[in-house]
């Protein structure tokens, strides 16, 4: 369908008077000296939700035994099958992991093993930053994921804290 003469003659003008180069030109110049949203990472870092999904973590109680009750709920749930888990039962007749492994390479990182816990033992942290140079460095054991949560249980408590309203 063409143009309308009305239309053709408006057209005409603005291309003559560059006006989308001035319309343009002034978009650029509002942003030239706006606050920057460009950060630098990794000196600098964008704030993260307390439900940010990284690297996992086994927990424990503050008297130092292992929340995990070896239920299989997360590994029953992951759908990208990341979750080995064996267990076998102590003497006291708890039940407890003596296998839990979650192979990185397979995680989509949904989340619904921390969400599926019914002890708060697998959680996901803020932790963003690990790398594997070998196959099979990204398979984590269990006692790589209790050492996790030993290191951060501080900021997992808090994230978890924050989050709790929500959950
Ligand atoms: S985050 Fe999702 S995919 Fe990754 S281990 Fe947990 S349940 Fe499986
Ligand atoms: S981490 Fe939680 S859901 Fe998974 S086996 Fe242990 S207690 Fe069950």
């Amino acid at each position: 369908m063409s143009k309308g003469p009305i239309r053709a003659v408006g057209d005409f003008f603005d291309s003559l008077l560059l006006r989308e180069l001035f319309k343009g030109m002034a978009l650029t110049g509002r942003y030239l000296f706006s606050r920057k949203i460009t950060i630098r990472y990794p000196e600098e870092k964008t704030p993260m939700s307390p439900r940010f999904r990284g690297l996992h973590a086994l927990r424990r109680y503050e008297n130092g035994e292992e929340r995990c009750i070896a239920c299989k709920l997360c590994e029953a749930v992951c759908p990208a099958l990341a979750i080995t888990i064996e267990s076998e039962q102590r003497a006291d007749g708890t039940r407890r992991t003596t296998r839990y492994d979650i192979d990185l390479t397979k995680c989509i990182f949904c989340g619904f093993c921390e969400e599926s816990c019914p002890v708060d033992s697998i959680v996901e942290t803020h932790i963003l930053e690990y790398h594997g140079e070998r196959r099979g460095d990204l398979v984590y054991t269990k006692e790589m994921l209790l050492a996790i949560g030993d290191r951060y249980e501080k900021e997992i408590a808090a994230a978890r804290a924050a989050d709790a309203a929500y959950r």
